[in-house]
């Protein structure tokens, strides 16, 4: 499943993102812009605007709260997603991540964490280093107690 967000859900579509799901987002656009992306390239369009959802021809879920964990958990349980925990794509541009070797991230990440850490992945996009750090596993953490209800 891939998703176009609306410019009210900049956060969620970060986390769908690091959930594994293609979300494009953009934090200014036209409504005009996101039905049109929505139906030509087959994305279910996430909005806080209810007559956005009354569009024809396209698919659309009307996101109902304005708090992320409340977000994530209607997205869960409405369209029954499933997580994907391995880090497959950027959170902050939408491409997807390649593996990197520990030698590589060297130079481009606190000694800390490469001490800590193994698996480390790229973007090819905009160099964004990531790797499952303690923000990734409180992420984590607040997604399962989000699943457990
Ligand atoms: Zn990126």
């Amino acid at each position: 499943m891939k998703f176009v967000a609306d410019a009210m859900l900049g956060r969620l579509a970060k986390w769908l993102r690091i959930l594994g799901y293609d979300t494009a987002y953009f934090p200014q656009v036209e409504d005009r812009d996101l039905v049109r992306m929505a139906r030509s390239e087959g994305r279910l369009l996430l909005t806080r605007d209810r007559e956005l959802t009354r569009r024809r021809g396209l698919r659309s879920l009307l996101v109902e709260s304005d708090r992320l964990d409340e977000q994530v958990g209607q997205l869960l349980r409405d369209l029954d997603l499933t997580v994907d925990w391995s880090v497959s794509r950027c959170a902050g541009c939408n491409t997807l991540l390649r593996s990197i070797d520990k030698e590589e991230v060297r130079s481009l990440v606190p000694p800390y964490v490469l001490r800590e850490h193994q698996q480390f992945s790229l973007c090819p996009r905009c160099d964004k280093v990531y790797w499952k750090g303690t923000h990734w596993q409180r992420m984590r953490q607040r997604i399962e107690r989000i699943q457990g209800g």
